[in-house]
C-alpha cells in the first residue's frame, strides 16, 4: 500500500524506456536489460576496448559491458544516469558489469575498484560522480572495496566530444594525481567509468596509477562508443 502511495507521488520508471512496468527497488526493467547489446568483451582477450591501450599502457585486461548505441534503451539509461539524477540506474549498470566480470577468469584478484573522478566542482554540481555509483555496483557483486579518495582530478577538463584522438590525449594528459599513493602502490586495481571511446581519460588515469606503483591495472566501463 505504501509502495502504492509512494508510486503516485514519485513515479518508478525504467531508465531506459520510461515504462513503469519495473519491480520495486529495481532502476531498469527486465525488457531493457534484455535488450541492451552485450559486447561479450569480458571473456575475450584483445577485445575493442583492449585494444585503445595497446603500446600505451600496461592492462591487464579491459572490457565494457555493452555497446553504446544511439536512440537506444542504454543511451537513455547512460542519461538517465548523467543528467537526471538517475543513482539507482548506475548501481544496476554496475552489477551488470560485475556479473559479466565475474562469468570470466581475466578480472580475477582484483583489490580495489576506483571510479574515474571527476573535477570537484563538477561532482558538486551534478551531486555524485556517476563512476562511483557504477563502481559501488561493481563492489556489491565481486566484494571488494571501492576506493574514492586516492586519486584526483587536478583540472577541470573542456568536453572531449568534438575532440580527435590526439586532442583528447593532450587534453588529459597529467591532469589525475594520486593523492595516497600507498593505497595504490602494489595493489591490483579495476578502473571504472560509464563510458569509453577513445580511452584517453582512462589512459591518462591508468598512467598515473601505474607510476604509482599499482601492481596489475583492469579496465572496465559500461558501454563501448565506436568513434
Ligand atoms: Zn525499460
Amino acid at each position: 500500500m505504501l509502495h502504492a502511495l509512494g508510486a503516485i507521488f514519485f513515479p518508478h520508471l525504467c531508465a531506459g524506456c520510461g515504462s513503469n512496468a519495473i519491480a520495486y527497488g529495481q532502476a531498469i526493467c527486465h525488457r531493457c536489460l534484455a535488450r541492451f547489446p552485450e559486447t561479450g568483451f569480458a571473456s575475450q582477450p584483445d577485445n575493442l576496448v583492449e585494444q585503445l591501450f595497446w603500446g600505451r599502457i600496461r592492462v591487464e585486461a579491459a572490457c565494457s559491458g555493452y555497446y553504446f548505441t544511439r536512440s537506444s534503451a542504454i543511451q537513455h539509461t547512460l542519461h538517465q544516469l548523467k543528467y537526471r539524477g538517475n543513482r539507482e540506474a548506475g548501481i544496476m549498470l554496475g552489477r551488470m558489469l560485475g556479473h559479466a566480470m565475474a562469468k570470466s577468469n581475466r578480472f580475477k584478484d582484483m583489490e580495489l575498484v576506483i571510479p574515474m573522478p571527476l573535477f570537484p566542482e563538477k561532482e558538486k554540481i551534478r551531486g555524485y560522480n556517476q563512476a562511483s555509483l557504477i563502481a559501488n555496483g561493481i563492489s556489491e557483486v565481486l566484494n571488494i572495496k571501492t576506493e574514492t579518495n586516492i586519486i584526483r582530478r587536478k583540472h577541470p577538463t573542456e568536453t572531449q566530444t568534438r575532440k580527435s584522438r590526439l586532442e583528447r590525449w593532450e587534453n588529459v594528459e597529467g591532469v589525475f594525481e594520486v593523492t595516497h599513493p600507498l593505497h595504490v602502490k602494489g595493489k591490483s586495481i579495476l578502473l571504472t567509468d560509464d563510458v569509453v571511446t577513445t580511452g584517453a581519460s582512462l589512459e591518462s588515469c591508468g598512467d598515473a596509477l601505474l607510476n604509482a606503483g599499482c601492481k596489475t591495472l583492469h579496465i572496465g566501463t559500461v558501454a563501448f562508443a565506436e568513434q
